[in-house]
């Protein structure tokens, strides 16, 4: 039966893969994300992004982008970069889609700069809007794709329906034509390979459907896979996390939740992890 192919993924497991600083850490062995995302249109998602790229556990975080003001005025740890990714420097792991529009050309170069790096990349949101399978399985390391229902239907030409309606089979569809890792959001969140069992999120809460946590989450997953994680285990992880820092910030009994705060909570998330 098809539940054979499904995991949960538990709690004991989440806190074996969490990285710790061991003595010898510097912030460039605890991983450098990089976070392309934001527009003038959209200067939000690039701090969101940044907000879970900083609480994820890499030790340093790059944004790239037209944002860097409204970053920087948030978060004075971030390194800013100006001119293409390709230029920024040293990053161990992409984050690429949050906020950025829909500037077809603008993406499509965004996308083909960050694809050609050797390192892991994940791709959320407008990153997702002219990706194609062949550039994603082109690539010698990780991928991972960050879809909630609308655009996972986009991605492979179904309607938002048939996704709904068969999310086990949708997600597993989209890492094998993807070649890539691919987490799709929801009421659960499912995480699958092109091989292996779809890993089941235990952790979500409703109170996550609220504009920018999606936002949150790629950054998170970001700094977990420059961190080292593997790809399974970055999505994995970061699902985990995320559902776990909701709940802590809309408390007992449960209130309403701003994305940047599921962010603030991160450390609460981790806690409880541990
Ligand atoms: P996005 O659609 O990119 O803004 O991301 C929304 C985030 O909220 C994802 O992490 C979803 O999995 C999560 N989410 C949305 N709706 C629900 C829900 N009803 N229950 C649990 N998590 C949800
Ligand atoms: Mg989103």
């Amino acid at each position: 039966p098809e539940d054979a192919d499904v995991e949960a993924l538990q709690h004991a497991d989440v806190a074996d893969l969490l990285p710790r600083p061991v003595a010898e850490s510097d912030k460039y062995r605890r991983g450098v994300v990089g976070v392309v995302a934001g527009s003038a249109r959209y200067p939000g998602a690039a701090v969101l992004a940044v907000a879970g790229a900083l609480r994820g556990g890499a030790g340093a975080v790059r944004y790239v982008g037209p944002a860097a003001d409204a970053v920087l005025t948030r978060f004075p740890e971030t390194l800013v970069h100006a001119g293409p990714p390709d230029k920024a420097g040293r990053v161990q792991a992409w984050v690429i889609g949050p906020g950025l529009g829909d500037d077809e050309d603008a993406l499509k170069g965004l996308l083909d700069d960050v694809l050609a790096a050797e390192v892991p990349v994940l791709v959320d949101a407008d990153g997702l809007r002219f990706l194609t399978p062949r550039q994603v399985r082109a690539r010698a390391a990780a991928t991972v794709l960050t879809p909630h229902a609308g655009e996972a239907a986009a991605l492979l030409g179904h309607a938002r329906a048939e996704i709904e309606a068969a999310r086990l089979r949708s997600v597993r569809e989209l890492a094998a034509r993807y070649g890539a890792t691919v987490l799709l959001k929801g009421s659960t969140t499912l995480v699958a390979d092109a091989a292996g069992p779809v890993r089941v999120n235990p952790t979500g809460t409703g109170w996550l459907a609220t504009a920018g946590s999606g936002d949150v989450l790629s950054g998170l997953t970001g700094s977990l896979l420059a961190a080292g994680l593997v790809a399974r285990d970055a999505a994995s992880v970061g699902a985990y996390l995320h559902g776990l820092a909701a709940r802590r910030a809309a408390g007992r009994p449960g209130a309403p939740v701003l994305a940047s705060e599921v962010a603030e909570h991160m450390g609460a998330a981790w806690r409880d992890v541990r």
